[in-house]
This record gives structure tokens, sequence and C-alpha cells, in this order.
């Protein structure tokens, strides 16, 4: 079937055959990272950037990269070569491997490296139109939310606080400073400026956040990334989240409340137009 066939440790294998030992280190401790990489059209979109962050995650926790930049595109493009769907998304998965159970890493394991490919349904107009709402939280997670890694209790708490709130996502706040969404990074539309959360360790670097930049420079709008107190957010003409498999998309309603106008705004049309450009051209 179109679907299950996945990449696992040197072979493509039916998923529902894919099996790792229970020892692995990725289901033990989550200790293990990952990627989302987009692919438009059977082209993976800013895989540089993805492959980029990649190595830094597993340079972060001290794993060896399993291989070079040719050796993931040739990965990534067997893998999607395998399946017809035109959009899809390419979930990367490296754990540091299988060994008897202590935290201290293990001498001479061999990592496990996973990845499969699943059909990207592009955000409905619907969800475009009317945008999605968002509630707010305290970010109660980790200091390393830079590294992309697979230890996601918090992200997931924070997410399952916004499904059981009717939202779509959760905005996070540090010491009173918006951090990211639960999986998303978060924009503020102050008087026509883009604000976003600065890079450093709380949050993790969007492959969206350089390109939300270089969007805003083509249509002439102000970007900045700066510290964003939770006040600056509530009085935000237009928030919007982005992800890659979300791309850009509106928060019209944060905590129950109209998001500005409560529509979408002008500078989310402007760049969800710039952004489906980049994808074609890519
Ligand atoms: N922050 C978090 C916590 C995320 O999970 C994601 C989605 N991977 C993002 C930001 C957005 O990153 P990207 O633009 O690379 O999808």
């Amino acid at each position: 079937m179109n679907e299950a066939i996945v990449y696992l440790n040197g072979a493509f294998v039916p998923l529902a055959e894919a099996r790792i030992p229970v020892l692995d280190r990725g289901f033990i401790f989550g200790d293990g990272v990952y990627e989302v990489v987009p692919v438009y059209a059977g082209r993976p979109f800013r895989l540089t950037q993805h492959l980029q962050r990649l190595a830094r995650s597993l340079a972060a926790i001290g794993i060896d990269n399993p291989f070079d930049e040719a050796g993931w595109r040739g990965l990534i493009g067997d893998l999607v070569d395998r399946h017809t769907w035109p959009n899809q998304f390419v979930y990367l998965q490296v754990t540091r491997g299988v060994a008897r159970r202590d935290h201290a890493f293990p001498k001479g394991i061999t990592p496990t490296v996973f990845a499969m490919s699943s059909e990207f349904t592009i955000p409905p107009a619907a969800q475009r139109e009317q945008g999605v709402s968002a509630i707010t939280a305290p970010d109660e997670r980790w200091l390393h939310c830079d590294i992309k890694s697979v230890s996601l209790l918090g992200n997931v708490l924070a997410k399952q606080s916004a499904v059981e709130a009717g939202a779509a996502e959760c905005l996070m706040f540090r010491d009173g400073m918006l951090t990211e969404g639960s999986s998303s990074n978060i924009w503020v539309v102050r008087g026509g400026r883009v604000l976003g959360a600065p890079v450093n360790h709380l949050v993790l670097e969007g492959i969206r956040v350089g390109l939300l930049g270089e969007l805003c420079e083509r249509c002439g709008l102000d970007y900045e990334l700066r510290r964003i107190p939770r006040e600056e957010v509530l009085a935000a003409d237009e928030l919007m989240l982005t992800s890659a498999t979300r791309e850009i998309l509106p928060i019209t309603r944060l905590d129950g409340a109209p998001v500005g106008s409560g529509r979408p705004g002008p500078v989310y049309q402007r760049l969800i137009e710039a952004y489906q450009a980049a994808t074609r051209e890519a």
C-alpha cells in the first residue's frame, strides 16, 4: 500500500513489519532527535536547512550523524519516490541506539535510523479564511528547546490542553515572554511589523523562521526577532503560527477572545501568498 513503506536501519520495509527492540534508547529515554520535511510536487522544500538542523540536533546530544548530506538526500529521495502523493511530509528520526538500560551513553552502539513519509494535506481553505483558535499557557518545558528532541512530553501536554479547550495551538510563555507554540513558531503583527521570539535555547528555530524573514523582505514588511511580552501578544493586530505541516495559519481567537478584527489580516494574506509562491518556485 502507498503509505506503508518505511526506512529502518538500512532497509525499506512495510510499516507493519518495521520493528525496533524495546531497549532502543528512543523508547526507554526519549534519547533521540527528529525532523519533519515537507515535500511539494515530489520535491523536498528547504531540505538543506532541515538537514543542517538535524546535524545540529545530533551534535548537541552527541550522536554521530549516520549520513552526510548526500546520504540523507539519497535516502529521502528514495522514500519519496516510493509514494505517489505529490505532496508528502517526510519524518526522520535518529536515536542513540539499543543498549542495556543505563542513563549514561553506552559505548560503541549504532544509532537507530528511521524514516517514513505521509501524505501532506495542505491546510484547507476554511482554516485560512477563518483562522484557528489558540490558548495560552506557561512554558513548562526544559531549557534546550532548540534541540529537536523526540522527548516531547511538555509539547504533548501543551497541545492536549489546547485540544481539550477546542483550540488548534497552545502559545507558551516563560517569565511573561512568548516562546513558541506546542508544535509551531508564533508571530505577532503590530503596526504592520512582524515580530517573532528570539532564536535561543528557549525555542526551536523553525525552518520557517528564516523563511518568514525572507518573505517579509520580499513583501516589504518589517521583521524583527525580539523578546515579546505577553501584553504585546494580547494586543496584537494579527497572530500567526508557522510549521512545516501547517505552513502559515492565522490565529484569530486567543483564549476565547478575538485577535484584532477576529479575521485573518492583510499581513497574513501577503505572507501566505509569498509562501505558496516560494513552494512552487523551489
Ligand atoms: N516549534 C516547535 C516546538 C515545533 O514542533 C515546530 C514544528 N516542527 C516548530 C517550532 C516549527 O518548525 P518548522 O518550521 O521547522 O516546522
